[in-house]
């Protein structure tokens, strides 16, 4: 079986890992020359709007997924008309915007913050009013990794925010006093059967996820299970989906989604007896879910810029490198390591090590 794959990143070249045991052979379209995920199958260096090339990619592939929701919706649209695309285009169009994301967590009794739609500094000042400082203004698409939004603690930082984040569609949420940040990933199959990996608990560094520690039977699990159910089964989702949550007062607040293999889930690697990428390649592919059940303590670190001495990470205990092949870049996910260890305290041990080393490094 072929695969399709919108996006030749690290996500991409992920799935073929998973994939190529399976006996999957993956042909990525993406613009960018050195697209790190060529390395593991076909690379169709194209635009995202380029239709002979989304021809050429809907003729070779048996299923097409992606590895990025901002993907135009005018491409799922034309690739839906020749071969089965998954997620499908409806999961896409919500998920890549705030206002559509918010207002079905909403329709579907899932707590968010308050949020208001903003289209001009108007706009902006009102929803101020009603839902009052500190909030986060972020625009409605093509946020990422804390790009794209702006956090408001004084009135005088209002003045001009729109125009700051570029004079495009945005939202206003509240701001959340958290007293962590979880994401639960999810795997929903052709026939509706769905499963969840344990929740993990993310720390980010300046927006950018550094740190997710699986959990062990963590108390908010099946409120989140719940909650993702709804999305899941409203969507008729297939494939994997990740859910960000703020925990408060002992709940939990929706943040946003992510319809593809998310960076929280990159511990399954090693830590889940079958991986989020081989778990969405199976959904995907009509195959019979795998197990999303943990074996061991597990955690992933993420490596931005560059990736510290192989020599120094390989002589870590229980760590696992993924070295992505990518060039150095400030703020850019170029590796990470999977740490699975037999308990608790070992783990943090482990964490120590890697944290440690990245400080000797500069990072
Ligand atoms: P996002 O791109 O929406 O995931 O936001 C990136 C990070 O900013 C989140 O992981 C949070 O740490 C923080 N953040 C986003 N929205 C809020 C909010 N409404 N209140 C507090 N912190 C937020």
């Amino acid at each position: 079986m072929k695969i399709g794959v919108i996006g030749g990143g690290q996500l991409g070249r992920m799935l073929a890992l998973a994939g190529t045991p399976l006996g999957q052979h993956f042909a990525f379209l993406d613009p960018a020359p050195d697209a790190c995920a060529q390395a593991l199958g076909e690379h169709i260096r194209a635009d995202y709007s380029d239709r002979d090339h989304l021809r050429q990619l809907a003729d070779e592939a048996d299923v097409v997924t992606f590895e990025f929701e901002s993907v135009p919706a005018d491409t799922v649209a034309f690739l839906s008309q020749f071969v089965p695309v998954f997620p499908n285009a409806e999961s896409l169009r919500i998920a890549r915007d705030r206002w559509f994301e918010k207002s079905m967590f909403q329709d579907l009794g899932i707590p968010t913050p308050e949020f208001a739609d903003i289209q001009s500094q108007d706009n902006l000042e009102a929803a101020v009013k009603r839902i009052g400082l500190p909030a986060v203004i972020k625009t409605r698409t093509l946020g990422y990794d804390g790009k794209g939004q702006k956090v408001l603690r004084h009135p005088e930082d209002v003045h001009g925010a729109f125009a700051e984040l570029g004079n495009v569609p945005c939202i206003l949420e509240g701001f959340v006093s958290f007293s962590g940040e979880v994401s639960l990933i999810a795997v929903r199959a052709r026939n509706g059967e769905t499963r969840f990996y344990p929740l993990v608990h993310n720390t980010h560094v300046n927006g950018v996820l550094s740190l997710s520690v699986a959990s062990t039977n963590h108390p908010l699990q099946a409120l989140a299970e719940d909650y993702v159910s709804r999305v899941l089964d409203k969507l008729d989702y297939v494939g994997v989906l990740a859910f960000e949550f703020f925990e408060v007062d002992g709940g939990l607040k929706a943040n946003e989604i992510a319809p593809r293999v998310h960076n929280s889930g990159h511990w399954t690697i090693e830590g889940a007896e079958c991986s989020q990428f081989e778990n969405h390649l199976r959904a995907i592919a009509g195959l019979p879910l795998g197990s999303t059940a943990k074996v061991g303590e597990s955690a992933m670190l993420n490596f931005i810029g560059e990736v510290p001495p192989v020599e120094q990470i390989t002589a870590i205990a229980d760590c696992h490198l993924h070295h992505y092949g990518k060039a150095f870049k400030v703020g850019r996910k170029v590796g990470h390591v999977t740490l699975r260890c037999a308990d608790a305290q070992s783990l943090a041990a482990r964490i120590n090590d890697v944290q440690q080393l990245l400080t000797a490094v500069g990072h």
